[in-house]
């Protein structure tokens, strides 16, 4: 049993933990309420840089979570774009990615160059072989390589997936032999700069009292065991409570889905760690070959098994 106390404050990650093939998950609608109510901070952390914050304001209100604002949102292109700010504010880019990182770019005054751009950057989309052939030649000719983050895969349906920035970033490494500098969950860079935003004006609250609620190992619980903070897993995304064994790192707690955090906000109980109860039970499960990779994930719904990120 693990207790979150009156001093907390939340990052969400999003696909697998409050919606999932645009249905919102039993109790994400309660828990957004009830931080709302309680005055805890809350902050949703997604590693899609195609949405900007207004889309997401947007799309959570369709789903059934209005009245929300752009600053409940941190996505993996502000966070490359924070990158740049910090690193090179004088810098130049070669996009390869729609939306979000496109925007995030130009409100960081980051210039689109096509002729030699300090750096290419590759996001989510879907870009055309001239713009990967443009891209290629730019990293051949010295600039150099950021990704907005680094999923292989991302979900585009209950049976289906499409190809992510990882996935685009590999192929331009291979095709280069420059390896890229990758954004979002699981660098400590977003945790950094998501923590800042989430606690900007409650001096009262630490990193101390930060959770990160997600369902991907690699990317949300990685990130945040790294970067020291709490590590809250439900099982409403990509991992089943018999994969913790094939991981080196480890969640602080694993809870069936947001409906368990809400009625623990609510109800003031301690929360139920259904890792211990797995650990309890003596859970022992041959290994087939097929497991041994650490990043493998387990979702049979999608016919092949792949890492979510090989970074
Ligand atoms: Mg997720």
């Amino acid at each position: 049993m693990i207790s979150t106390s009156e001093k907390a404050a939340y990052l969400l990650d999003m696909d697998g933990v409050i919606y999932r093939e645009n249905i919102l998950i039993p109790g994400a609608r309660e828990l957004i309420d009830q931080f709302r109510e309680s005055n805890v901070p809350f902050l949703f952390l997604t590693n899609n840089s195609m949405p900007t914050q207004e889309d997401l304001v947007v799309k959570l209100a369709h789903l059934g979570i209005p009245g929300l604002t752009p600053e409940h949102f941190y996505t993996s292109a502000l966070n490359t774009a924070d990158f740049l700010r910090t690193v090179q504010p004088a810098s130049t880019a070669f996009v390869v990615g729609e939306g979000g990182i496109v925007s995030a770019l130009r409100d960081a005054h980051i210039p689109h160059d096509n002729m030699h751009p300090t750096y290419v950057i590759v996001g989510e989309g879907t870009p055309t072989v001239e713009k990967l052939n443009r891209a290629h030649e730019l990293l051949e000719r010295g600039a150099r390589f950021v990704v907005t983050n680094p999923d292989n895969w991302c979900p585009a349906g209950p049976d289906k997936t499409r190809p992510g920035a990882g996935a685009l970033a590999a192929y331009l490494e291979a095709s280069t032999g420059v390896r890229a500098y990758y954004l979002g969950k699981p660098n400590p860079f977003m945790y950094a700069c998501a923590c800042q935003r989430l606690l900007k004006g409650r001096p009262e609250l630490s990193m101390a009292d930060v959770f990160m609620v997600g369902d991907t190992m690699e990317t949300d619980i990685r990130g945040a065991v790294e970067y020291g903070l709490k590590a809250l897993l439900v099982l409403t995304g990509s991992t089943r409570l018999e994969d913790l064994e094939n991981y080196v790192y480890q969640p602080t707690a694993v809870i069936a889905d947001v409906r368990v955090l809400g009625d623990h906000l609510r109800n003031k109980q301690p929360l139920e760690n259904l890792h211990s109860l797995h650990e309890r039970a003596g859970i022992v499960r041959e290994r087939s070959s097929v497991d041994r990779h650490q990043a493998y994930v387990p979702d049979l719904r999608y016919r092949r098994a792949r890492p979510a990120m090989t970074k």
